[in-house]
């Protein structure tokens, strides 16, 4: 490790004004940031400490839907009553993520900037365009068994690596953030972004601003929903693919459907023509294919890693044919 200043922020005010510095970077739960600062990955000058500020609470919204406090723990969230019945896809996937121990000490707000767990990232020797702007992608010619194969530019081919935002965006969450010019909403959709030519920025949120909250809308996918997540080994894994998928079924057809995948991309992947493709649809195998092969059509692969388009079509079916049977496996 290297010397730092720490500061405790006491209020909102307080917190936005350290973080006007631009060496200064916030800290909830720590539970990536302190791995990048050990490792010389990351470099704040300041730590400024926000787990006392209030946004600490889960709340109904005016509309019927949900708030998210950005410091609420994953933990809590997972197990909160109102996430559990009208948001079960959310508290299955926090659940699939990390470990209890990581998921008691990680913020909400947290798990959204969370950054890449690409091998190259963390290794200082190697060169990164998203750790070192301009320096190259050792993962390009390297070891590449986890990386992206839609959406990935000549620059950095790295995925997002977070359980909890994939049903994030597939609930079409909103977040709520606060800057020095005030408050503004982001749909979940545009929160994250893609390399492009600048890979190292991993979303939309400006330095200076903060996640006040995340919020749910009331639609109702509680019924048909499933997160699945395959991963080399049963528990604290990141996915080599995650799928997902909230259905709304009504006499016998699909009237609704969402699907966001992980481990495919840079950010949590959704594919609205393949979700069009099911609407009105009776939720049959043959269907699901084709949402599949539309879902995977523009999949490019490297050397390590091109089994990844059979595994998400066959994890996407699967949570499909699951989501399916969600409310008989309950009634069961
Ligand atoms: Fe860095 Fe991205 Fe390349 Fe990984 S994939 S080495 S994060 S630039």
């Amino acid at each position: 490790m290297y010397p730092f200043r720490y500061t405790r922020a006491t209020d909102l005010e307080s917190a936005l004004s350290s973080l006007a510095d631009d060496q200064a970077r916030p800290i909830a739960g720590g539970t990536n940031l302190l791995d990048l600062m050990k490792e010389h990955v990351m470099r704040p000058e300041q730590l400024v400490d926000i787990t006392r500020l209030p946004l600490q609470t889960i709340q109904k919204t005016a509309d019927g839907g949900l708030s998210l406090g950005a410091l609420v723990k994953n933990a809590e969230t997972a197990a909160h009553p109102e996430v559990q019945q009208q948001y079960p896809l959310l508290s299955k996937a926090i659940l699939a993520g990390a470990s209890p121990q990581l998921r008691n000490m990680a913020s909400n707000g947290g798990n959204l900037m969370q950054r890449t767990r690409c091998y190259y990232f963390y290794d200082i020797a190697t060169a990164c365009n998203k750790r070192q702007p301009g320096s190259g992608c050792a993962a390009q010619t390297g070891y590449n068994r986890i990386h992206a194969i839609l959406g990935a530019s000549e620059q950095c081919i790295a995925v997002h690596p977070s359980d909890m935002c994939v049903a994030l965006a597939a609930l079409e969450a909103v977040v709520h953030v606060r800057g020095p010019k005030g408050e503004r909403r982001i749909p979940f959709a545009d929160f994250h972004r893609l390399p492009g030519d600048q890979p190292e920025l991993d979303n939309h949120l400006a330095p200076d601003e903060l996640i006040l909250a995340i919020e749910l809308p009331p639609e109702d996918y509680s019924q048909h929903f499933e997160y699945l997540k395959v991963r080399d080994r049963h528990s604290y894994a990141f996915a080599l693919v995650s799928a997902a998928v909230a259905l709304q079924i009504d006499q016998g057809l699909i009237q609704s459907a969402r699907i966001a995948m992980g481990g495919l991309a840079h950010k949590p992947w959704r594919d609205l023509k393949a979700e069009n493709l099911l609407k009105g649809q009776a939720p049959v195998r043959a269907c699901f294919e084709q949402a599949a092969e539309q879902l995977l059509a523009g999949a490019q692969t490297y050397a390590h890693n091109d089994f990844k388009p059979e595994l998400a079509k066959r994890g996407l079916i699967r949570a499909l044919e699951r989501a399916t049977a969600a409310s008989e496996r309950k009634s069961a």
